[in-house]
């Protein structure tokens, strides 16, 4: 049934000032379930000024940590009393597996609880200054936060942003993908009724061009935080100028997983389906160029491409599906291109590369294994986010490291060995923010999330992403009460 939904600015669902709206798409059937506000530049402003209003009033920013942490675990609560229908929620929209689904509500309300946790832990340092001085330093949150979020984890990317910023005493004007909005607009109703105060929280549903280019450029706007393409990334970056906003960027990958002769092989075919496959392949993190050495190289293959047949695509609301569709028909047409230039490149297609004959409707796409590629390739070189995975083969460890590091990203990267010294020797040498050995995607929310090189600035999740939810004010006071003397 198609549902109307509003957006949320300063505690009230409204529709757009415009009366502007969108249809939003059931990526499996391609069918409307929803019409939501489409988001302009006069609805930006309500947004962000309702958050600096919040944010100067104090209502939220100053209140005891203890208080704020409260609300937080009651919003974790709630996420978990609407489970069922958070699940169904990014089922539909986004195209997900039930059970990918499943995994990112629950983690979403984990992250709201250990947020909830780390607001009563923020302090300060006493500094050892000579005497006469007691010196020490406050942490404060920064002010108004834009966040703006992509379509792979809608729900899940949103809360990674709002739950630290919210317990570190931030207002937030949280933009959603125009493609994959109703989960967040769920959590908005969740919102309120957790009780936070009016204009601390505000989500706003408009395009990027137009509405996110809104909030980019915003005087009130104090920080970015961003999770999206590279490209985008960059412009963001160039907004955030304007008025020296903070930004914390999470952006895209190419990320190696490194295969040694002495894994198990077994179940590192099993982590590297997941690693290339999981969400279809549009995660960031995705294990999407896959080396590994020469003497296990035709096994591995072999059992791969087996493997793949396996692959149960359909409709995530249907039991047993492995890999639902991709997001959109834009999102296919841009993947299958990927899959015509690795062809046209010379690459070996081992696989895939259509949509599944059972499936007539909906933006599915087979797992698609790509061999004999090198690093003068787009298919090895860019990110394709989608389910396509290139597969190359090393003789030494050395080769295989300068390979994994051969990229403008340096998100994270997967080893799988038996050696756990060569496992130590290796990771070090790699250049990226995360390195998972002998398993791929887990994803933790202690854990610091975010890239090096093109892959970002700064981190989520974990200390860290409570961190760059914070100023740091350095406080001097002055024990000693004689004149500074200077002028005499
Ligand atoms: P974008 O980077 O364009 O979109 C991510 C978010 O940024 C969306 O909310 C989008 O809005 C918004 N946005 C777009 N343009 C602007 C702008 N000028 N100012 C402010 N906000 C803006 O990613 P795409 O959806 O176009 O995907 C392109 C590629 O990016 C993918 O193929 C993939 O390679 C990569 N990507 C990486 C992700 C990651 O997790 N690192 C996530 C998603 C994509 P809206 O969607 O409403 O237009």
């Amino acid at each position: 049934m198609m549902q109307h939904y509003l957006q949320f600015i300063n505690g009230e669902f409204v529709n757009a000032q415009s009366g502007k709206t969108r249809t939003i798409i059931n990526p499996a059937t391609e069918e409307i379930i929803a019409i939501v506000p489409d988001s302009q530049p006069e609805d930006v402003d309500a947004a962000v000024q309702a958050a600096r209003t919040a944010f100067d009033s104090g209502v939220w920013s100053k209140i005891y940590a203890g208080d704020r942490a409260k609300v937080l675990f009651r919003l974790s609560n709630l996420l978990r009393t609407n489970f069922n229908e958070l699940v169904t929620i990014e089922v539909q929209n986004n195209g997900k597996p039930k059970r990918e689904a499943e995994f990112d509500v629950d983690d979403a309300s984990n992250c709201f609880e250990y947020y909830g946790g780390l607001a009563t832990k923020i302090h300060g340092e006493t500094m050892q200054t000579p005497p006469g001085n007691f010196s020490y330093t406050v942490r404060e949150p920064i002010g108004v936060c834009a966040q703006i979020v992509p379509w792979n984890y809608p729900l899940l990317m949103a809360v990674w942003k709002l739950a630290p910023s919210l317990a570190a005493g931030n207002c937030v004007v949280l933009k959603t993908s125009e493609i994959t909005p109703l989960s967040a607009l769920y959590l908005a109703k969740l919102i309120k009724e957790a009780g936070f105060p009016a204009g601390v929280v505000n989500i706003i549903t408009g395009d990027g061009p137009v509405c996110g280019d809104a909030l980019t450029h915003h005087p009130l706007v104090d920080k970015i935080a961003f999770t999206g393409g590279t490209i985008t990334g960059k412009n963001i970056m160039k907004a955030a100028a304007e008025t020296m906003k903070k930004v914390t960027l999470e952006l895209g990958g190419k990320n190696p997983a490194i295969v040694f002769d002495d894994c198990d092989l077994d179940v590192t075919i099993d982590w590297t389906l997941f690693a290339a496959f999981a969400n279809s392949g549009q995660v960031c993190s995705a294990g999407s160029r896959i080396y590994v050495q020469e003497n296990i190289y035709d096994a591995f293959i072999n059992k791969y491409v087996e493997a793949c047949a396996n692959i149960k695509i359909g409709n995530g609301v249907d039991e047993g599906i492995h890999m639902g569709p991709l997001v959109s028909a834009a999102h296919y047409e841009k993947v299958k291109n990927y899959i015509d230039v690795g062809n046209a490149e010379g690459a070996t297609m081992l696989c895939g590369g259509d949509r599944p004959a059972h499936l007539a409707k909906g933006y599915f796409l087979q797992p698609t294994v790509f061999t004999n590629t090198n690093h003068n390739m787009r298919i090895i070189k860019e990110e394709i986010f989608g389910p396509v995975v290139c597969i190359q083969k090393f003789k030494t460890e050395e080769e295989a490291i300068a390979l994994a590091n051969d990229t403008q990203y340096g998100l994270a990267a997967g080893i799988f060995t038996s050696n756990i010294t060569r496992a130590q020797r290796v990771l070090p040498q790699l250049r990226c923010g995360i390195v998972w050995v002998n398993y791929y995607h887990p994803t933790f929310n202690e854990q610091p999330w975010g890239g090096y090189k093109q892959s970002g600035i700064g981190r989520e999740l974990g200390l860290c992403g409570i961190e760059a939810y914070l100023e740091t004010k350095q406080v001097n006071i002055n024990t000693d009460s004689n004149p500074v003397g200077w002028y005499v």
